[in-house]
């Protein structure tokens, strides 16, 4: 049975709240209450465990499952799935989720588990629609890249469990520059396949996102 890491500790600044980010209140409840009720909803998972933000307690409200375990987060978001990992217990393959992103469905998580079939790890994906450039510091473009074979890349991600545990055994200045677990399997050899994402998987980084997730929740109701 799956074990799905949640990480939940970031401060989330861009969104200018007073407190931690997964606790934003969206649509009435935590934001963190939106991604564990997709994952109670994936019969694959036994076991959630939540990187928290530091000295936070977790609100009732956020609806966590008996059994859901919590630890500190770390100082970077990798160092957060580390602890979190480490915390798991027994289970086999691990899903990685952002708090951040709490209109994930729970098919998405399935899709994901089921594409380990053929790698080591399993991303959400959503192929880019917008013309990618590469600029330098003073804003003049050096390259256009080629959209056909891009995507961007999001959470959750899926992982075979000794991928991610040798992923993250990397040094920490590594972890440290890690956007996503995925590069780390990248970087330690492993293979990673992209599946394509929903349309409504949006990262909520500023109060417009925040705005939007509000939108599209009380659509789905
Ligand atoms: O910083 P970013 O927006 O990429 O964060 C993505 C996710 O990682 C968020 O859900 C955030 O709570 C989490 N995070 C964490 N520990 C950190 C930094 C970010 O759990 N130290």
């Amino acid at each position: 049975m799956a074990v799905a890491l949640i990480v939940a500790a970031g401060r989330g600044e861009r969104l200018g709240a007073s407190g931690p980010k997964a606790f934003v209140v969206l649509a009435g409840r935590p934001l963190l209450a939106w991604s564990l009720e997709a994952l109670k909803a994936v019969p694959a998972i036994e076991r959630i465990v939540i990187a928290m933000p530091p000295g936070h307690p977790l609100p009732p409200e956020a609806g966590a499952p008996e059994g859901t375990v919590l630890v500190p987060g770390g100082a970077t978001r990798s160092h957060s799935v580390r602890t979190a990992l480490a915390a798991a217990g027994p289970g086999h393959p691990v899903i990685v989720h952002d708090a951040a992103r709490p209109l994930a469905p729970p098919e998405l998580f399935e899709r994901a588990l089921a594409a380990l079939e053929h790698a080591d790890a399993a991303v959400a994906a959503a192929p880019v629609t917008d013309t990618i450039k590469e600029a330098d510091a003073h804003g003049t473009v050096r390259h256009t890249l080629d959209r056909k074979s891009l995507w961007a890349i999001q959470t959750p991600q899926a992982f075979r469990r000794e991928a991610l545990v040798a992923a993250l055994a990397q040094p920490d200045d590594i972890l440290a520059a890690a956007t996503d677990d995925a590069w780390l399997v990248e970087r330690a050899g492993g293979t990673v396949r992209v599946v394509e994402s929903a349309p409504e998987n949006l990262k909520v980084t500023t109060p417009l996102d925040l705005r939007v997730a509000e939108l599209l929740l009380a659509e789905r109701c």
